[in-house]
């Protein structure tokens, strides 16, 4: 198999935790000795509850906040600090597709302007620009009327294709997107997940993605991560992670899925909210809510085991 575009190792990102007094600063960690690899074309989804760190992983491969230890490996070059050159590199051939689309949006531009802004930034001329988003219109759905009107004047689902059309202006090799369906109702979440899968497979993208939606991930994706407390506890290609799931957090993820088709086991009732970072649990951090704990998961943190090339499970199970 080729060498992966973009991997992580050891990659931890800590936060500085208010202690009270200005002399004992201290910090918690917000992803832990994270280890991924994304190969050309594969589509990554990372799930788990809101507060797991799906979010900052996403904000720190983009260098949108530093990371504190690991490295960052992009096209077999190695980014150690968030101010790398190489880092520049990884930023420009990558696009973000961020949750809230009307947020995303400059509410005095009209949807065209929008999605002509980054060619603007990297000095594209009038015609080549004006090329550019009549193509990404026409490829994300959106009509020349669409265009000159203001994001407070479409729904979500066309401001949504306006974020995915700006996104795409620049030919991104590697796309991210957070949570791209969350705000919109079931009729328009079917429609955009199409043309996601559509567009992806087009333009042979390489895309990231978190969500909540199983059903999307059974849909587009290639591989699955699933993240608790900012750690990563299981990975595995999208086949095997819907056929034979193994971290009890994975089974108890799969079995709060109401959609029908998406999975068929056990059904697994998760108790309790995701711990704050700021005090993990001793020993696997998710042992206060499994309901296959052993004694020693209150003491030691679980490594992780290869169940196959490419399916990880970091549980004292297995
Ligand atoms: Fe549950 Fe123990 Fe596995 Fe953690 S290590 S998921 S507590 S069985």
């Amino acid at each position: 198999m080729a060498a992966p575009l973009l991997s992580l190792r050891n990659f931890s990102v800590k936060f500085p935790m208010r202690s009270g007094s200005y002399f004992r600063r201290s910090s918690f960690y917000a992803l832990r000795e994270l280890s991924l690899d994304i190969h050309k074309k594969e589509t990554l989804c990372l799930i788990g509850e809101s507060g797991s760190g799906k979010t900052t992983l996403i904000w720190a491969i983009l260098g949108l906040l530093p990371f504190y230890k690991g490295k960052i490996i992009f096209n077999n070059r190695i980014i150690r600090k968030s101010n790398d050159p190489i880092h520049q590199d990884l930023k420009a051939v990558s696009q973000m597709v961020f949750q809230d689309t009307l947020l995303s949006l400059n509410p005095l531009l009209t949807l065209g302007r929008s999605i002509e802004e980054p060619l603007r930034a990297r000095g594209l001329g009038k015609k080549e620009r004006a090329e550019i988003v009549k193509r990404v219109a026409i490829q994300t759905g959106l009509s020349s009327e669409l265009l000159q009107r203001r994001p407070s004047s479409v729904s979500f689902g066309q401001s949504q294709r306006a974020c995915i059309a700006r996104a795409l202006s620049t030919n991104p090799e590697i796309l991210f997107l957070d949570e791209p369906l969350t705000a919109l109702d079931a009729v328009i979440q079917g429609k955009i997940a199409r043309l996601l899968l559509r567009i992806r497979n087009e333009r042979s993208l390489t895309c990231l993605i978190i969500t909540h939606d199983l059903a999307f991930v059974k849909n587009i994706g290639t591989m699955v991560a699933v993240m608790y407390l900012g750690r990563i506890v299981e990975k595995a290609p999208v086949e095997f992670f819907f056929n034979k799931p193994c971290h009890p957090y994975s089974l108890a993820l799969l079995s709060s899925v109401l959609k029908p088709g998406v999975w068929q086991g056990e059904k697994i009732i998760l108790k309790g909210e995701i711990p704050s970072p700021q005090h993990p649990p001793s020993g696997c951090v998710f042992h206060p809510r499994c309901h296959l704990k052993l004694p020693v998961c209150e003491k030691i943190e679980p490594g992780m085991k290869r169940l196959s090339p490419r399916h990880e499970v970091y549980c004292h199970l297995f």
